[in-house]
């Protein structure tokens, strides 16, 4: 059973000076952020600090610093960067509050297209599924919700409706954001690779190290029965698409842990992803 720091993970305390020299026994770890809104929330422990994927409400952006402070023992300046798997409010209505607590360096990641969501020069994707799949996982999501701040959003960005899908305002200047393109991870991160996954969204992006098999893959995936098996997500923008992508990270990639946007993570063996079931 996953839990929100796992019985593998152990941070080692730097007793002569605990405010900047944390070191970890092991990189690459992943924390699960308790229930906190309608989106799964991690902190990825890197070799210079944190990374926090998903934050996306005020109560996500609250749990994340209390699970940093309380759990790991580090301060919110340890935070490096706050990162988006895809440009949807659930994913991205905490990152403001969030960083707004950490260090003046804390960079926002967000997937390349978003900068032409920033710019106008694109809108967010239509997506297909709002009555067919998108009700049953947010009544499963919304069972996680333990506080009203846990479904708030600091900004209605990301929200892929006909009337709200032009709003792409943020509630953090722009000049805090970084854009970066598939590959390796950003300074600190190299272990993560950044995936391109479109599918759910235009620009869903996906976390993966090779070193740990683990797999944070936003959208892409959910897992809201716990029992194991992961779900393509019906709600999308384009399924002939998040399907090509499904098929492809078979090819490339072999986690052995999956951490979804919905749901709880869960572990499976190499092949994992061959029993992704598609319900369409
Ligand atoms: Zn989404």
């Amino acid at each position: 059973m996953l839990r929100g720091a796992p019985r593998h993970t152990r941070v080692v305390y730097d007793v002569v000076n605990t405010s900047c020299s944390i070191a970890f026994q092991r990189f690459f770890m992943v924390y699960t952020v308790p229930s906190c809104g309608f989106a799964r929330c991690y902190v990825i422990a890197g070799s210079r600090g944190l990374m926090v994927v998903d934050p996306g409400s005020r109560g996500a952006a609250r749990a994340a610093a209390r699970l940093i402070r309380q759990e790991l023992g580090m301060p919110l300046t340890a935070v490096r960067y706050v990162a988006a798997t895809h440009f949807h409010i659930d994913h991205i209505g905490g990152m403001g509050p969030l960083l707004a607590a950490c260090g003046p360096e804390t960079r926002l990641l967000f997937p390349p297209p978003v900068h032409d969501y920033l710019t106008g020069r694109r809108r967010l994707n239509r997506m297909a599924g709002w009555l067919s799949a998108l009700p049953p996982v947010t009544l499963a999501a919304a069972r996680g919700l333990r506080r009203l701040e846990d479904a708030l959003p600091a900004t209605l960005a990301g929200i892929p409706l006909p009337l709200l899908h032009r709003r792409t305002e943020l509630s953090f200047p722009v000049e805090r954001c970084d854009f970066p393109r598939t590959g390796a991870g950003p300074p600190g991160f190299a272990d993560w690779e950044i995936l391109a996954t479109p599918g759910h969204t235009e620009d869903s992006t996906s976390f993966y190290s090779r070193e740990t098999a683990a797999l944070i893959c936003g959208d892409l995936i959910l897992h809201m029965k716990q029992d194991g098996r992961g779900v393509l997500n019906a709600f999308c923008w384009n399924r002939d698409v998040i399907l090509d992508t499904l098929v492809r990270l078979r090819h490339t990639i072999a986690p052995r842990t999956v951490y979804p946007g919905h749901g709880e993570p869960w572990e499976g063996g190499e092949r994992m992803l061959d029993n992704i079931v598609k319900q369409w």
